[in-house]
């Protein structure tokens, strides 16, 4: 497999390597799109676990993944945002090859993926894991076109980094104001997350800021425990007005720096706009998604439920009980992985099993988390056995629950970039 180790850096380069014959001849052939916490995992672990009986090609356009996970904890200021960014050296050690370019389109008859700068791939298995697109106008007058006025940074990218500037430079005693989305999302405790570390952040350095969330659900994920955790350490500083109050029914004006609630205009200084979700565009073009914007998946093995030979991953599959989560993401990639060498090399294929955990952090050194394990059951990825912090726990649980979550990020990483 070391042979087909390569990089290949421009469509001209692709089209020469696929017509190679070393690549496609007899060895059957795995796409993977996106490589991300879904995606990456999966091209690692089909490389390594196949060793060189199968053809594994990544598709990602950007040279280095930067985690939306612990993306919050840059954001608090307890981590760089060099310790977020991953390269794909890993799994071009491993024997994927890398196409930088992105997909535009899948003939799911023909079997091929057709990628922006032109070139065609064919597959025997496909593995789509794009992670999330934004619903078009779901914040009324947000479109990603103001994302410099008011930051998503919800996809990995500089949206984060313009959203700390922003948050330390806001003037003294400012109002930033955060909208967050409706279920099905990315990371259900994650801007609640944020939340916290803003207010940790505004605590320092503009104590008398205040934090207003913008809130269509009537409850989120680990509510009891993040305002248990915001009244111990940010008493005051935050206010949430949910749909009860007008939370479901306001608008963004980005030009003038207001949110209207329920047709009351009110200023802010910063605005952290994060939209309704569906899946990324190429599960939609490639025609795998319902009317819910997602892809419905078998719990089996993570195969289309439209297609089985395509597997779709993460965010932007129907996932069951399972949270959007990368901890998820990554275990589901697993599950794949093992159907897959199951189909196209013969080796048995263990029965499906999933987990994921969601730490939250809500000051430094003080962490609350929810996990369960999963099994498809009823026709879907089921919970069989849940668990979540207690209210009113010791400081020692709680560092010691941020000292795990820390431990995951490392573990995780590892496991998904090698
Ligand atoms: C603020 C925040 C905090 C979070 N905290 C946590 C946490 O603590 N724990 C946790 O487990 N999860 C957390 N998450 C969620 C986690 O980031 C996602 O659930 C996870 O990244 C999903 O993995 P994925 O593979 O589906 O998508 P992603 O990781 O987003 O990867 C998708 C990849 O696909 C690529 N791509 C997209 N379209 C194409 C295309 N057409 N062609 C080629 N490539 C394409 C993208 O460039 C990207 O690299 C958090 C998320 C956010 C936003």
């Amino acid at each position: 497999m070391q042979t087909r180790r390569r990089f290949l850096g421009s469509a001209a380069a692709l089209g020469a390597a696929l017509a190679a014959p070393s690549l496609a001849q007899g060895t059957p052939r795995v796409v993977v799109v996106g490589g991300g916490a879904g995606g990456a995992t999966a091209a690692l672990h089909l490389a390594r676990q196949a060793a060189g009986a199968l053809d594994v090609t990544l598709v990602e356009p950007n040279p280095i993944y930067t985690t939306c996970f612990f993306s919050n904890h840059y954001i608090g200021g307890l981590r760089s945002l060099d310790s977020l960014q991953h390269g794909y050296g890993g799994l071009a050690a491993a024997g994927v090859t890398l196409v930088p370019d992105r997909a535009i389109g899948v003939d799911r008859l023909a079997r091929t993926v057709t990628l922006a700068g032109g070139a065609v791939l064919p597959y025997d298995r496909l593995v789509l894991s794009p992670g999330i697109d934004f619903v078009p106008d779901s914040v009324p007058g947000w479109s990603p076109a103001m994302a410099e006025i008011m930051p998503n940074g919800y996809r990995a990218g500089p949206e984060i980094t313009l959203l700390k500037a922003q948050i330390e430079s806001m003037r003294e005693g400012g109002t930033f104001c955060i909208v967050t989305p409706p279920d099905p999302y990315r990371c259900p405790p994650g801007p609640y997350e944020r939340i916290s570390m803003i207010a940790h952040v505004l605590k320092q350095r503009n104590p008398t800021a205040r934090i207003l969330i913008l809130d269509p659900k009537p409850k989120y994920s680990k509510q009891a425990l993040f305002e248990e955790g915001w009244q111990n350490h940010y008493t005051g500083m935050i206010e949430r007005i949910g749909p009860d109050m007008g939370g479901d029914l306001i608008e963004v004006r980005p030009q003038t720096m207001e949110v209207v609630i329920d047709g009351e205009a009110e200023p802010v200084d910063v605005c952290n706009v994060i939209p309704a979700q569906v899946a990324g565009r190429i599960v939609a073009e490639a025609g795998l998604t319902d009317d819910s914007g997602w892809a419905p998946v078998r719990p089996e093995d993570m195969t289309s439920r439209l297609d089985d030979s395509v597997h779709v991953l993460g965010d932007a599959a129907l996932q069951g009980d399972m949270p959007k989560s990368g901890f998820a993401a990554n275990s589901q990639a697993r599950v794949a992985v093992q159907a897959i060498l199951g189909a196209l090399t013969g080796r048995a294929v263990p029965p499906a099993e999933y987990a994921s955990i969601c730490w939250s952090v809500l000051a430094p050194g003080d962490s609350v988390k929810v996990g369960a394990v999963y099994a498809p059951q009823d026709d879907k990825i089921s919970s069989v056995h849940g668990f979540i912090s207690q209210m009113n726990e010791d400081a020692e649980t709680r560092q010691a629950t941020y000292a795990e979550g820390m431990g995951w990020y490392d573990n995780a990483t590892a496991d998904m970039f090698g």
